[in-house]
């Protein structure tokens, strides 16, 4: 295991911000630690990279106990923190030979030099931190965490406050960094688990409510499907109530529908036969995740 966390609980004073939470998290997983402001996220993650201590329970990181020996798993484990403190007044390069030195990496201008190839900052390199985009300061937030080549990477909320394309670019690079690590990624945003992460982890109030994988968790509690369709023009709501199992049918406008259904079979095929059958043509096809999103609100609410 990477990360083993057992009866793991935070008091600050008589608040546990993290109460009685157990979970692993196996090797070359991407984990998504999803859960409202002030679930205990950061508080948890603080745990595990070995900046505040435990008030109970144990924390083991590649099988080394972070109480024992948090210097050996801080080597293993590369860190964003929330809101990525870098010193505005370094230059990107000097920071990284700066970050690299206090691990002590060797070929260290090699490294740094990979690192910027990896993260794309290639153009920004000569550049002080401080006059870059929020977007270019995660890519010198991420770099600074992988440069040491940890095994397990904690990235605490990596993506917030981006604007959308930052956004996008952003969760690629942490899938293509992820591939080689074990990755514990909070978050509050639900696309963000569908976009990058294989499993689920989901805390409220300090307890975790669900340990799962993403996929398992919208089937496991919900069976609706919902598509959007576009067909090739009006159809009467009569006559798409026969589709089979449809429970929903809304038009969004003009000849655009949601369609909901509880049928066990790919609603997109069905749909797809049924046009077939009526002559109609679709223009658009698209399904609509809406079942993770209604665990989550009916997990944390
Ligand atoms: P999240 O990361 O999920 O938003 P946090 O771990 O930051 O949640 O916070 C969990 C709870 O612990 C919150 O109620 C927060 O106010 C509280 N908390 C966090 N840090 C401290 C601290 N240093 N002192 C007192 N309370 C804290």
């Amino acid at each position: 295991m990477s990360i083993e966390v057992k009866n793991l609980s935070k008091y600050y004073g008589e608040q546990a911000a993290v109460n009685d939470i157990t979970f692993s998290i196996g090797k070359g997983e991407i984990i998504g630690f999803l859960g409202p402001n002030g679930a205990g996220k950061s508080t948890t993650m603080k745990m595990i990279t070995g900046f505040i201590p435990a008030t109970e329970g144990s924390i083991h990181v590649c099988g080394i106990p972070v109480s024992v020996d948090s210097i050996e798993t801080r080597k293993r484990i590369g860190y964003l923190p929330e809101n990525n403190p870098l010193y505005l007044d370094m230059y990107v390069k000097e920071y990284l030979e700066f970050v690299g030195k206090i691990y002590k990496v060797k070929n260290l201008k090699e490294r740094v030099k990979e690192m910027i190839q990896l993260v794309g900052l290639e153009v920004e390199q000569n550049k002080k931190i401080g006059m870059l985009s929020k977007g270019y300061r995660q890519r010198v937030g991420l770099a600074q965490a992988i440069i040491h080549n940890p095994d397990v990477l904690i990235l605490d909320e990596p993506t917030s406050g981006l604007d959308p394309n930052q956004l996008v670019e952003i969760r690629e690079l942490i899938k293509r960094i992820g591939k080689e690590k074990t990755v514990m990624l909070s978050t509050h945003i639900l696309q963000e688990v569908e976009a990058i992460c294989d499993r689920v982890i989901i805390i409220r109030k300090g307890q975790l409510v669900a340990d799962n994988l993403a996929s398992n968790l919208q089937v496991a509690t919900d069976n609706t499907q919902v598509v959007y369709v576009e067909f090739d023009r009006i159809v009467a709501k009569n006559l798409l109530q026969k589709i089979p199992g449809v429970s929903k049918i809304e038009r969004v406008s003009d000849s655009r529908y949601l369609i909901e259904s509880q049928s066990v079979d790919d609603l997109r095929k069905i749909v797809a036969q049924f046009a077939q059958q009526h002559n109609l043509l679709i223009l658009t096809l698209r399904t609509e995740e809406k079942s993770l999103e209604k665990v989550f609100k009916s997990l944390t609410k």
